[in-house]
Order: C-alpha cells, then sequence, then structure tokens
C-alpha cells in the first residue's frame, strides 16, 4: 500500500523543523527513521500531510558518555548505538535490549529515540528508559525542557511531548559497578514486537540490595515499574533472595498487572509469564551483580 499525499520538509535546524510543527501540529508529524511512522501511513492509521524530517539537521547524530549518563541524540541510528564500543562499556542493557528491536534492516534505520517517542507499550526502548532512569530533552516553539523518565509515557503511542516539540535527545543514566541486570521478552518469532517482557536492574552494596528496579514491558498501557516487587528486595542481602522470595515478587508483578486479552496471547497467560520473567529477572541481574562485585 502507498501512503496518502504528503509534503516532505527536508529541516536544516531544529528552529526550523520546530517552526514547521508550531505552524500546523495537528497535521504535521516529524520524522525520524521512518520505521514506525512510514507503515502507519501505509496502513491508513496516520495521515499527515507534512512530514518534518530530522535527518538533514547536523549535530542531532550523536552518543556522548558522561558521568553516569549516555546521551543519544534524535537521529542516532539503531543500528549505530548497538555497534558502539562506548555503549557497550556503560550500557551493556541497552544493546543487549537493541538486539531484539525488529531486525538489521529495520535498525539500519530506526533512531532509538524514534522509538522511544513512538512509546510503542511492547517496545524494548521504552522499557530500558524507564529502567535506567534518565530524561528526554524537548525543543518547541517556546523554548527547551527536559523532561522525566517517569513522566514521559502517558499511556498506549502517547507521550508528555506537545505536537509542536521534538525530543532533541534521549539521555539514560548508567548503571555504576555494582549493579546487575537482564533483559528478556517473549515473542512467537525473533524480531517481535514483545507478548510480555522484562527489564531488571538491581544494584548492590556489601552484598545487600541497595536498589532495584523491574520493569515490565507489553502487559499494559505503557512500560510498568513494580514498586511492590521492588520493595521486597530493597535491603535483602543477596545469599537471602531465595526460591520463596522470588516466588512472592513474581506474585506481586503478577497481581500489579492487568493486561487485555487480544490476538497474541489473553491477559492470564501475560499475568503468568511476567512473573516467571521477574523471578528470572531477578536471578540474573543478581548473578551478574554478583560477579562484578
Ligand atoms: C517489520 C518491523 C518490525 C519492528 N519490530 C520492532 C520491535 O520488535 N521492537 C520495537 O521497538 N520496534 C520495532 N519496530 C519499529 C522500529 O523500532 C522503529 O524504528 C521505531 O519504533 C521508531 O523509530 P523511527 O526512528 O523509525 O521513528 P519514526 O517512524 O520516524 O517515528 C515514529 C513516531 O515517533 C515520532 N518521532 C520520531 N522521532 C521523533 C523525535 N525526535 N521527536 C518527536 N517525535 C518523534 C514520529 O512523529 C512518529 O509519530 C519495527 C518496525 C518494523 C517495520
Amino acid at each position: 500500500m502507498k501512503p496518502p499525499l504528503f509534503t516532505h520538509h527536508a529541516c536544516r535546524t531544529v528552529e526550523e523543523a520546530v517552526g514547521l510543527l508550531a505552524a500546523d501540529p495537528d497535521t504535521s508529524k516529524v520524522i525520524s527513521g521512518g520505521q514506525s511512522l512510514v507503515p502507519m501511513m501505509n496502513l491508513r492509521l496516520a495521515s499527515p500531510a507534512h512530514l518534518v524530517d530530522l535527518n538533514p539537521i547536523s549535530g542531532l547524530n550523536s552518543i556522548d558518555v558522561g558521568q553516569g549518563t549516555l546521551t543519544i541524540g534524535a537521529t542516532t541510528r539503531q543500528h549505530d548505538v548497538e555497534r558502539s564500543a562506548e555503549v557497550a562499556s556503560v550500557a551493556p542493557l541497552l544493546i543487549s535490549a537493541l538486539a531484539h528491536v525488529g531486525h538489521p534492516q529495520i535498525r539500519n534505520r530506526g533512531t532509538v529515540v524514534g522509538s522511544i517517542c513512538h512509546a510503542d507499550p511492547a517496545a524494548e526502548m521504552p522499557a530500558v528508559l524507564t529502567t535506567l532512569g534518565g530524561q528526554v530533552a524537548a525543543q518547541g516553539a517556546t523554548g527547551t525542557r527536559t523532561i522525566a523518565a517517569e513522566d514521559f509515557f502517558d499511556s498506549y503511542l502517547t507521550t508528555a511531548l506537545a505536537p509542536d516539540e521534538i525530543a532533541t535527545a534521549v539521555t539514560f543514566n548508567t548503571p555504576n559497578g555494582s549493579s546487575g541486570w537482564h533483559f528478556e521478552e517473549v515473542t512467537r518469532r525473533h524480531g517481535d514486537f514483545a507478548i510480555i517482557g522484562i527489564v531488571a536492574l538491581l544494584t548492590l552494596a556489601d552484598g545487600v540490595i541497595s536498589d532495584a528496579r523491574l520493569t515490565i514491558f507489553g502487559g499494559a498501557a505503557t512500560p510498568v515499574r513494580v514498586p511492590a516487587a521492588e520493595r521486597l528486595l530493597v535491603g535483602a542481602a543477596a545469599s537471602d533472595v531465595d526460591a520463596d522470595l522470588l516466588a512472592q515478587a513474581a506474585r506481586e508483578t503478577s497481581a500489579a498487572l492487568r493486561p487485555s486479552d487480544d490476538i497474541h496471547a489473553s491477559g492470564d497467560y501475560r499475568r503468568h509469564v511476567a512473573g516467571v520473567l521477574t523471578t528470572r529477572g531477578i536471578r540474573a541481574s543478581l548473578e551478574r551483580a554478583s560477579a562484578r562485585a
């Protein structure tokens, strides 16, 4: 299928792009990699009259490692992040998750920031940002602002960005040396969106869990942290995390979700598997953290 007619604007500056969006926010859409937007246009699920293309803007294709942070610019391809030695050293979790985003052909064009802005609840990048924490840098007609990761995802395909705002970069907090992580998702075929998945991050201090972040994706309209399961872990000695504690955490995760049935799986199946993934996520994260401590 072909998309409906549109005007393509190859922007040279962020200001130009923001000006175009502000002039006609209801009928204009940013395009980055086009790997979600163009299929939606072809299927007539989106019909923007104006495509505001960020790709010609210099300075947005960037990977910057700071003190405890990793910042990725708006036009940086998923493929380039996946192959970055810098990213591998500070955020191996991100690399592991990227390997599950579609297929290499898609990652050659798709962007990390575009995936976060698209906010598909079954997508990997929003769940990684939710787990690591960080922020989105936004620029609109009235200026710039930062949006904390926990405030960014509003609902299905909906974020805190205003229609005339562009996400110019996303900053991930990078875990310190005593953290361990785990990424796992269940799909029918490799490269599909997740039926259900987990991103886990545990931090140890003197053998005790000092921070726990468990995010389930594919189980609600946004990626969701599971505070009840996280609370069970914080303060526990790594050596005390036994089958009982894991089972309790799994129950808390399943109880926190209310996924609906769809053509891919029933809500009950998703709830059950989310619990199973929780036990695996905790166990594997602890093993990684203990090996690094
Ligand atoms: C066959 C196939 C399989 C896929 N499988 C997966 C998968 O398993 N997991 C997964 O996560 N994704 C998957 N994708 C989607 C892919 O990862 C996309 O690249 C990604 O979701 C969107 O990134 P993009 O740069 O292509 O964004 P685009 O398609 O260009 O844009 C997507 C949306 O985000 C908005 N947007 C993009 N960039 C910005 C910005 N900087 N500021 C403000 N708004 C912006 C656009 O206006 C649009 O609404 C798949 C795609 C295909 C075609």
